[in-house]
């Protein structure tokens, strides 16, 4: 059993559903605190209500990933509200499709800063606060997809996933001397809205590609989040935990 989260101070970007909001969720029932944060008061005010009816400390802010200053004033605001921050989960994310021989200068750039350059000010934005906290963590939602697969018209969500670790494992090393570690989880394909509206026959196809038969959740996600999170993570720093169902073992397709 991993040691409690009583009154860690913990920020989940990308929280208002799928992936975000079952990290919420499972950081909530552990007893911490959580800040849920998306682009809207609304979407992350229905997230938060909902983790406070079952018992949980929730609190929604609004942010928006994409901009230093949005992330800059998140960063006070939870501080302040909190009285610190202990962990930060860096997982808002956006996965449109685009075949590459189509693809906008503006599609590459809306999936980079959504999900790359993210990671730079969201880290940023939280440091001074990391800085003073106690076993302070960073867990970053990356992807099988870029650092160990690729799916057509993911070129720049392949790319975006990639790049996060590239960040993540500098990031770790320049951090390693302030006790902040900075890992990353890479989830295979997990049931969310996210991705039921990649529509029937994507849920198909990739159910029948796991090993273990099945979507993951987002709970599984989210117990390898807290884990990374956890005391007895506390000496695993620049590394990446897939979550995939074994989806990406076999050497061809499942007999
Ligand atoms: P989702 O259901 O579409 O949720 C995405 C979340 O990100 C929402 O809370 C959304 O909030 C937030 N978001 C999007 N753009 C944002 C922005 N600019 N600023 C702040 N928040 C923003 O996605 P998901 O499936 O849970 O995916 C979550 C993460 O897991 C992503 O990084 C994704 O790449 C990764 N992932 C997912 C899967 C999967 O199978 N689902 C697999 C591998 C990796 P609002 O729209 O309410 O603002």
């Amino acid at each position: 059993m991993l040691s409690a989260f009583e009154g860690r101070i913990v920020v989940v970007t990308g929280a208002s559903r799928g992936i975000g909001k079952g990290i919420a969720r499972r950081f909530a029932l552990s007893r911490a605190r959580v800040a849920v944060v998306a682009r809207t008061p609304e979407a992350a005010g229905a997230c938060a209500g909902e983790l406070r009816e079952e018992g949980g400390d929730a609190h929604a802010f609004a942010a928006d990933v994409r901009s230093r200053d949005s992330m800059t004033a998140l960063a006070g605001a939870v501080g302040q509200h909190f009285g610190g921050v202990d962990i930060v989960c860096a997982n808002a994310g956006i996965f449109p499709s685009s075949p590459l021989a189509d693809m906008s200068a503006h599609d590459w750039d809306e999936v980079m800063n959504t999900n790359a350059r993210s990671a730079l000010f969201t880290v940023q934005a939280f440091l001074p606060w990391l800085k003073r906290a106690r076993a302070p963590r960073i867990v970053l939602t990356s992807s099988i997809t870029g650092p160990v697969t690729g799916f057509p018209g993911w070129s720049h969500y392949a790319a975006s996933k990639a790049a996060q670790l590239g960040f993540m494992r500098t990031a770790a090393l320049e951090l390693a001397k302030d006790g902040i570690t900075v890992n990353a989880v890479l989830p295979g394909n997990i049931v969310t809205e996210g991705l039921q509206q990649m529509g029937p026959d994507y849920v198909a196809t990739m159910s029948a590609a796991i090993p273990l038969a099945r979507l993951g959740t987002v709970d599984d996600v989210a117990a390898a989040v807290l884990f990374l999170a956890s005391a007895e993570a506390s000496f695993i720093t620049g590394q990446t935990l897939i979550v995939d169902g074994g989806q990406t073992l076999p050497e061809g397709s499942l007999a």
